[in-house]
């Protein structure tokens, strides 16, 4: 029961510039706690600290080394919010659970900077907002739409003219946008090991290379069983396994689309490129259905990502598109090169919103952030936690875990998105 891979890692820049990892050793014996957590990502892991925070005995298993996923893959980009709007939310579930799901999702930066802060997180973090640019005018109106109604809730955010954004972005192929000043940027594979290091030190065990190859009933309990035998029994169970969900649990894998994001970077930018490019350090992703992010990192190299192919990559002009893109927004990269490429899974909903699952007692799922995980996972995993510890109320819609019809033709329907998103982008 392999869990679906995604391409090596090694050509990461993260990994390449990350702090150590903590040891995580394989798990050997029996353990018996209370929380066993699968998967050790951002939400495993914020809701592992948690949890041991609350005084609960936490065991945390990774079929990988800790981080080897998402978390330590992605753009780093620290963005509160959901894909939805705010009047979108509340007229989807109402001002009860819709006010209470706007204030967790609102909050999401800030929880992972108050993070970063109490623990001592070593990451290059960094607070200068993100830039949302619009692409057409239709997606002008749309930002604009979306900046007024969290300014509207009180957020620190701004609608900005298009000179405005060209001079933050440092290109002027878009036509205005909207900055979010709660948002940041991390190096997500140091951040990552940070929550790692931290859920240790509050006194959960954290196991690498221990993948679970069961989970089920025994008795009152969770029993989960590894690849080498091992066994963890536990009061509850968290399933925190996002793009790289397998069959665990019965439907899940289907229950998303698992799909590849690209990334590229340069080597440190030269001087002129440096004071032209993303001066003030804001990171960005454009209003496109098939958006590209970008940013610089803590050295001044440039970093951006967007759509994959569904196959993993193999060849070095499988990323080709993104350098082709970064070269249109940013004439000047043309005399850079671009020394990184690797990409990882982001788990798609088809409501495009992430899903907490419950489907039997004391089992929890968290999965399907649709490529917006970073704040929003750290979050989730923390209410998690507090709803297990607390007996607080999960401020997000429990829903039943409900199987993609067709999965199996999930590259199809990735061609298909890409072509038929394509074009929308073209005609919007
Ligand atoms: C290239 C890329 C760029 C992105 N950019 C951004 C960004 O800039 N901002 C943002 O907010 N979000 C971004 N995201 C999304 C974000 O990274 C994810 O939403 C988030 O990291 C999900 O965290 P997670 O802990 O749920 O899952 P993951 O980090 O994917 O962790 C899942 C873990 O489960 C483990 N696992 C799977 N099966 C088993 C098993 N049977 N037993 C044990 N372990 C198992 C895996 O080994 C893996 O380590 C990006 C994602 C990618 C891939």
């Amino acid at each position: 029961m392999r869990a679906p891979d995604s391409g090596d890692a090694r050509q990461s820049l993260w990994q390449q510039t990350a702090g150590q990892a903590p040891a995580a050793p394989v798990l050997a014996g029996s353990v018996q706690c209370d929380v066993v957590i699968v998967g050790a990502g951002i939400t495993g892991l914020s809701a592992a600290l948690h949890l041991s925070e609350s005084g609960l005995r936490v065991c945390v298993l990774d079929a990988r080394d800790p981080g080897w996923g998402a978390s330590g893959r992605n753009g780093g980009q620290v963005i509160p919010g959901i894909k939805h709007d705010p009047r979108a939310i509340l007229a989807r579930y109402g001002k009860e659970l819709g006010e209470p799901l706007l204030r967790m999702v609102g909050a999401a930066a800030d929880t992972v900077f108050e993070l970063i802060d109490k623990h001592g997180i070593s990451c290059h973090a960094t607070r200068a907002g993100w830039i949302q640019p619009a692409h057409s005018l239709r997606a002008l109106e749309t930002v604009s739409d979306r900046a007024r109604q969290w300014l509207e809730r009180g957020a620190p955010v701004e609608i900005l003219e298009r000179d405005a954004v060209s001079g933050r972005l440092g290109t002027d192929r878009f036509l205005g946008g909207w900055i979010d000043r709660r948002a940041g940027s991390i190096q997500p594979l140091s951040y990552t090991r940070g929550l790692l290091a931290a859920a240790q030190a509050a006194g959960a065990s954290v196991h690498g290379h221990s993948r679970v190859t069961a989970l089920e009933r025994s008795g009152q309990q969770w029993l989960a069983r590894t690849q080498q035998g091992a066994t963890v029994k536990a009061e509850h169970a968290l399933i925190a396994t996002n793009g790289y969900t397998n069959g665990l649990w019965p439907g899940l894998q289907r229950s998303v689309i698992a799909a590849n994001s690209f990334i590229v970077a340069t080597g440190p930018l030269d001087a002129q490129a440096y004071g032209h490019i993303m001066p003030g350090g804001v990171v960005a992703s454009d209003s496109r259905r098939l958006l590209l992010y970008f940013r610089r990192d803590h050295e001044g190299r440039f970093v951006l990502g967007g759509r994959g192919h569904f196959a993993d990559p193999v060849a070095e002009q499988d990323w080709d598109h993104l350098v082709r893109g970064a070269r249109m927004l940013f004439p000047e990269l043309a005399r850079i090169p671009f020394t990184y490429r690797w990409a990882g899974r982001i788990a798609l909903t088809r409501d495009f919103v992430p899903h907490v699952h419950q489907p039997s007692p004391n089992l929890h799922i968290l999965l399907g952030y649709n490529g917006r995980g970073v704040a929003l996972a750290t979050q989730m995993g923390r209410c998690l936690a507090r709803s297990i510890a607390q007996g607080e109320p999960m401020p997000y819609p429990v829903t039943p875990i409900t199987p993609l019809p067709f999965h199996g033709l999930k590259r199809f329907y990735i061609a298909l998105g890409v072509a038929y998103y394509g074009l929308c982008d073209k005609f919007s």
